[in-house]
């Protein structure tokens, strides 16, 4: 990378707040809604772009007011990709696939849950992580359906909109997690699969500082399948990633980081406690 993205913005990146573009690479940028961040990938004011990710119910003014400032009035993107189906990353997806009419794609084991088939499970509140493990237990699990535009990822790893970047199967946080990957510069945008923030600082959009975590604990049922993916993305050197809660990280930090986490996964992420809990 000819320079460090990250720290030349005027905005230092611990101040993100909700409604915050943020600039990651020149053609990825992303936006933090409420607790979530969803993603912009394309060249600013061009035609030819995808939103990763829908974030939570009633943000889709927030999510469509900062695509135009991006991509100017009236460009809808190609299409809107979901690294996986839970509320706060679907949150507006019906909404704004209806305003731009765009398909809306993920991978073919989550489509149940997009189309008014199947739940989740029930958010795991005994597992430790605090406040926000109780918090969850309030939290909607009920399936949305996105029936007509929902359609499955094609099964070569392409990513429709997003030439150069490809799909890579993720599961563990839910079983058609993916994570998204582009081998010219190793940027990668990977959901829940991990996540930068401290679990239990997970619903504090202010935070001061980045801690590689693994998927957020109560709603990971699968911790074998999650420890193997930690293991995939680490094992693709990533450059610069942006998860689904948290801010983007970048460079050594993150190498070292990442390699931690998918060395002593079972230590920092798996929660040592709770019904979701088995040790292989
Ligand atoms: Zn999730
Ligand atoms: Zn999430």
């Amino acid at each position: 990378m000819p320079h460090n993205p990250l720290h030349n913005k005027a905005m230092p990146m611990t101040s993100i707040k909700s409604g915050d573009l943020f600039e990651v690479l020149p053609d990825v940028a992303g936006l933090t809604v409420k607790i979530v961040n969803v993603c912009f990938v394309g060249q600013p004011n061009s035609r030819d772009w995808v939103l990763v990710d829908a974030g939570m119910p009633k943000s889709k003014d927030m999510i469509a007011k900062a695509a135009a400032s991006r991509f100017g009035e009236g460009a809808p993107p190609k299409a809107i990709l979901l690294t996986h189906g839970h509320f706060d990353h679907i949150g507006s997806a019906v909404e704004l696939a209806e305003h731009w009419d765009v398909p809306v794609f993920a991978h073919s084991l989550e489509l149940p849950y997009l189309m008014g088939m199947k739940n989740y499970p029930e958010p795991d509140t005994k597992v430790e992580g605090g406040m926000i493990a109780n918090l969850s237990g309030f939290f909607p699990n009920t399936p949305v359906d996105l029936r007509p535009r929902i359609k499955a990822l094609p099964e070569d790893g392409s990513l429709p909109g997003m030439p150069g970047w490809r799909w890579v199967a993720t599961p563990g946080h839910t079983q058609g997690h993916v994570s998204f990957f582009r081998d010219s510069d190793r940027a990668m945008i990977v959901g829940d699969a991990f996540v930068t923030v401290r679990q239990d600082e997970l619903y504090q959009v202010l935070t001061q500082h980045k801690e590689l975590s693994g998927p957020p604990r109560y709603f990971t049922p699968d911790w074998d399948a999650a420890r193997d993916s930690v293991q995939r993305l680490a094992d693709l050197k990533p450059s610069v990633v942006l998860t689904g809660h948290g801010q983007p990280m970048e460079g050594e930090d993150l190498e070292r980081d990442l390699a931690a986490l998918a060395w002593d996964f079972d230590h920092i992420a798996r929660p040592s406690h709770g019904k979701s809990v088995q040790k292989s």
